[in-house]
């Protein structure tokens, strides 16, 4: 398992599936929409996730996530496999109530999106250069009912846009991750519930809503 210590920042992608999109009635970005998280909302499996009092409806968005290996400034053009260094899987969790409420009043996600324990992750596995990164499928089960399936092919801005708009603002740091936003079948999950998501080249990561 990688230590918590080595992640450094931890960057978001939102709406960069269209059929997510859609289920929320947002309209189709025309640059990624980038957000971060403290790397304190960060935490593996063997912790519960806890429903949070802050809110109401805590929803699971299933996600693909990347570590950056390098120092430096990303340009299109370049390969995203000469930057990252590891991968994983995890969930970018939302209170969707407040999202909505947020998002109506044109306000900042963070209370949503960047609450303590918002960021379950995976074990990251080394990055494998005979891997498509545009070919990684991945699932979410809840209660063993699957809920969301995603493949990376089908993302509005594969990685490499992504990590383009990150480097217009933010220089790229050995340690920052990045979650690439979810694929459709967003839902809520209650304490008693678990969660497993899942990916042939990544691995299996399950937790327990309390
Ligand atoms: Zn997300």
């Amino acid at each position: 398992m990688l230590p918590k210590e080595m992640i450094r920042r931890v960057f978001c992608i939102g709406r960069n599936y269209r059929l997510h999109a859609r289920e929320l009635n947002n309209a189709l970005p025309e640059k990624p929409v980038v957000f971060l998280k403290p790397k304190e909302s960060v935490f593996f499996e063997g912790t519960d996730i806890i429903h949070p009092g802050c809110g109401r409806d805590l929803q699971h968005e299933s996600e693909w996530v990347v570590r950056i290996g390098k120092e430096g400034v990303f340009k299109q053009g370049e390969s995203a496999g000469d930057w990252i260094d590891s991968m994983t899987l995890g969930l970018d969790l939302t209170l969707r109530d407040l999202q909505e409420v947020l998002k109506k009043k044109g306000l900042p996600w963070e209370k949503a999106k960047a609450f303590d324990r918002s960021a379950p992750l995976g074990d990251f596995v080394p990055f494998n250069p005979e891997l498509s990164l545009n070919g990684i499928t991945f699932t979410c089960h809840v209660n063993d009912r699957l809920r969301q399936t995603g493949n990376t092919g089908t993302m509005i801005f594969p990685i490499e846009t992504c990590l383009a708009e990150i480097s217009r603002y933010w220089r790229l740091l050995p340690g920052d991750i990045v979650f690439t936003g979810t694929p459709e079948g967003v839902g809520s999950l209650s304490p008693g519930d678990r969660i497993t998501i899942a990916s042939a080249s990544i691995g299996v990561f399950t937790w327990n809503i309390v």
